[in-house]
């Protein structure tokens, strides 16, 4: 009897035109997540199924199924030929060690002349005869065991209907430039806007030697962690000392940190229009710091002119973030303790509300600034990020 897992899509984006073209994608962004296993994936009546593949890796599988966004659910199922007297002696033997059970059948085959309820009694009963220790319980049972019985002659049955993170397959929404800092959020963030089916990009601030190596090598690990969501993708590695340096030269301590975010917009939209971004992202969450106050992010919106700055975790509590940073695995790298770019020359007292206008004044104050922004652009380091497979 083969072994199968059964591959479920949400149905909201397959309603319209690009029906084939979410499929299409979905289908290629499953091939390449389990590309490193030997399996084949096939596809039959709205449904993926991997086939093929070393039975004992099945749990890796589907671990990693469950990272591809599009995915509604999977079922590791047994498939065989329709023949519903077969079914309780097929599985009689592969059935786990439960006291009760019930069965429940979808019949898309019609030519079928029992209902759905009929050939469910019908594979209970031979259950039963099979297995005296079993008894069936309908509301409570130990084990639902599922009998899928397709229009094309073969029928699946699975216990398990483990559930997927559903969204939009990575590639159908375009592509943003994540702001990655090594903090909690930004990963998050990334890996909320990846789920909605944007290809990510990334870029980072670095003030070597105010900011460690250890630094920029946790945001390529936070980097590898979501790419098992999103992908493979660059990260720009902006060098951001000397610009640092010239804001603490020349701004007022309140507004040092309001003029840095301002710097480093301006910058992430100049990378990302270069690299066909569509929008910028930030892990920011109205009120989390001063530089996330509505004024602080009106300041930071004034140097955007093109893109869209998305903020999916803007209506955020930080408990709300973590649990998320927790499941998807970056919350213990997040909390390594290195300074980010963002903790060094901190004042004592950032300003709460800017206003447009002074902000803009002490931005043009810094002498020299546009040549140290192009000379930044000009020196970045692009990291290719990878998927670890851990
Ligand atoms: P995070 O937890 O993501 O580090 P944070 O709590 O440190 O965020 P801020 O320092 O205000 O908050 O940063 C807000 C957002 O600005 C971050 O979520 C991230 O998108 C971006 N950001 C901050 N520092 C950097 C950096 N060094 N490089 C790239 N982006 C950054
Ligand atoms: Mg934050």
């Amino acid at each position: 009897m083969e072994k199968v897992i059964i591959i479920r899509f949400g149905e909201i984006f397959l309603k319209g035109k690009n029906k084939k073209f979410f499929e299409n994608l979905l289908e290629k962004n499953i091939k390449n997540a389990l590309s490193i296993y030997d399996c084949v994936i096939e596809k039959s009546q709205n449904r993926f199924y991997a086939t093929n593949y070393d039975l004992e890796l099945e749990d890796s599988i589907i671990c990693t199924l469950q990272k591809v966004f599009g995915i509604h659910s999977v079922s590791p199922a047994f498939k065989f030929p329709t023949d519903i007297t077969k079914v309780a002696e097929l599985v009689a033997d592969e059935l786990p060690d439960v006291k009760t059970f019930r069965v429940s059948v979808k019949r898309a085959d019609k030519t079928i002349n029992l209902t759905s309820t009929e050939i469910a009694s019908q594979i209970g009963g031979d259950i039963l005869q099979l297995k005296g220790n079993l008894s069936v319980d309908l509301h409570n049972p130990e084990l639902n065991i599922n009998v899928d019985i397709r229009e094309n002659k073969t029928t699946y049955v699975f216990y398990q209907n483990i559930k997927c993170y559903e969204g939009m397959p990575v590639g159908s929404s375009g592509r943003g430039m994540l702001l990655l800092s090594g903090g909690i959020d930004s990963p998050v963030a990334g890996f909320r806007m990846a789920k909605r089916g944007m290809q990510i990009s990334a870029i980072h601030f670095h003030s070597y030697p105010f900011t460690s190596i250890q630094a920029k090598e946790k945001v390529i690990e936070l980097g590898q962690i979501i790419s098992s969501y999103c992908g493979h993708f660059p990260l720009f590695v902006v060098p951001f000392t000397k610009i640092q340096q010239a804001i603490h030269q020349y701004c007022r301590e309140d507004f040092m940190i309001t003029v840095m975010r301002m710097i480093m917009i301006e910058i992430s939209e100049k990378i990302a229009i270069s690299q066909n971004c569509g929008a910028l992202i930030t892990g920011e969450s109205l009120g989390q710091v001063a530089s996330q106050t509505l004024e602080s992010i009106t300041v930071t919106n004034s140097r955007v002119k093109n893109l869209p700055i998305l903020r999916p975790l803007i209506d955020m509590d930080k408990t709300e973030i973590i649990k998320i940073s927790k499941e998807i695995d970056t919350f213990a790298t997040s909390i390594l303790p290195y300074e980010d770019c963002c903790t060094i020359f901190l004042p004592k007292n950032p300003i709460i509300k800017p206003k447009v206008s002074i902000s803009e004044a002490e931005y043009n104050k810094i002498q020299g600034l546009q040549e140290l922004i192009e000379d930044a652009i000009k020196n970045v380091e692009i990291v290719k990020i990878k998927n670890k497979r851990k």
